[in-house]
């Protein structure tokens, strides 16, 4: 009986864990390596704790699938992005975040590089899946997608692909003339003007992505005669979140504006787990969406009927042990 209701949760809400490679600093830092061993088959993490003295000295949490540093983009994309983007397509809401402490790889994640096939991230792999499906798609039905790129920085929304204007712009996308499909190339151009908003206005482009959420959102719009002879209009939306970083702001030293910020990184983060949690849980009768804007922006995506996806995202290095278990426990409660 448990375990039926466990498993009808977690339908719903599927949390993941990535753990990136070493890079070549941490390699270089001597032979200690990893913290963070993966058991692929059983969904466990395991965890070292570094420091000698320690009482309990590794920790083990499993989720729904674990992608350890030799993972492709492209398992986790069939394995726990596709199921969902079939469901955006079939007029269901999904929303996939990146939750993890600065450079542990959400934006790897979610964007990957676009040049190389093998190193796309969930972002142009669902572009991709999405007008795959809509080019072999019955010729009565018409599709619409859009698309708007917006950041929330300070618990306000800022629209990226029309800065001057508060509220959000959804860009049409067509079917490319030429091909008759639409191009990836199109979403990257649309990513690319973003970014560039992003940038603007910030002194350390790296810095304030770790400190803002940007959230990439597609409605897929399908219309097709139904027995009636009338139209049928089916909609689906898709997030695509890159979050702020997880990471928790030195609390010494920290002043104005850097504390305004920290302390709004961390309620909105706060704020979407305890929704996730909620949800999850499947038994709360209260889903404090209200809390932040996060949760508010993306309140019809989250529960009922939609699908949820949480990427974790750690890095290996023992430097950051504390920060990896704080992401895990983040992730074992949103489960
Ligand atoms: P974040 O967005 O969480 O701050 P990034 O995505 O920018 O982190 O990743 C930090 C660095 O690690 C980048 O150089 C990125 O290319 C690299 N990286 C992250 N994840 C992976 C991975 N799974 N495989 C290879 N390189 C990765
Ligand atoms: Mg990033």
């Amino acid at each position: 009986e448990a375990i039926m209701s466990k498993n009808k949760s977690s339908e719903s809400v599927k949390v993941v864990v990535r753990c990136r490679p070493l890079n070549r600093r941490e390699e270089s830092n001597g032979p200690a390596g990893s913290i963070v061993k993966m058991d692929i088959r059983l969904g466990q993490v395991i965890l070292r704790n570094p420091r000698a003295t320690a009482s309990e000295p590794q920790k083990t949490f499993t989720f729904d699938a674990v992608y350890d540093a030799n993972s492709k983009q492209r398992d986790l994309y069939d394995e726990s992005v596709r199921p969902l983007i079939d469901s955006v397509l079939a007029g269901f809401n999904g929303t996939i975040f990146a939750y993890g402490q600065t450079g542990t790889g959400k934006t790897y994640t979610m964007m990957g590089a676009w040049m190389d096939p093998e190193k796309r991230g969930v972002i142009p792999n669902a572009f991709d899946h999405i007008f795959t499906h809509i080019s072999r798609s019955q010729s009565d039905r018409q599709y619409l997608v859009r698309a708007s790129y917006l950041e929330i920085y300070l618990e306000e929304v800022r629209d990226l692909l029309d800065p001057n204007h508060g509220n959000a712009r959804a860009l049409e996308l067509r079917e490319n003339p030429d091909s008759g499909v639409y191009s990836i190339k199109e979403i990257e151009e649309v990513m690319n003007v973003g970014n560039q908003a992003r940038a603007v206005g910030a002194t350390d482009m790296n810095e304030h992505s770790s400190r803002s959420h940007a959230l990439f959102l597609i409605t897929v719009e399908c219309s097709q005669p139904g027995p009636d002879g009338r139209k049928h209009i089916r909609v689906g939306r898709l997030n695509l979140v890159d979050l702020a970083g997880s990471e928790r702001q030195a609390k010494t030293g920290v002043q104005g504006e850097r504390l305004k910020e920290a302390a709004k990184i961390n309620l909105s983060l706060s704020a979407l787990g305890n929704v996730i949690s909620a949800l999850a849980d499947g038994r709360s009768s209260h889903v404090p969406y209200r809390d932040s804007k996060l949760t508010r922006l993306l309140q019809d995506s989250l529960g009922g009927n939609a699908k949820t996806v949480m990427v974790a995202t750690l890095g290996p290095s023992p430097q950051h042990y504390d920060e990896t278990l704080t992401t895990l426990r983040y992730a074992n409660r949103a489960k």
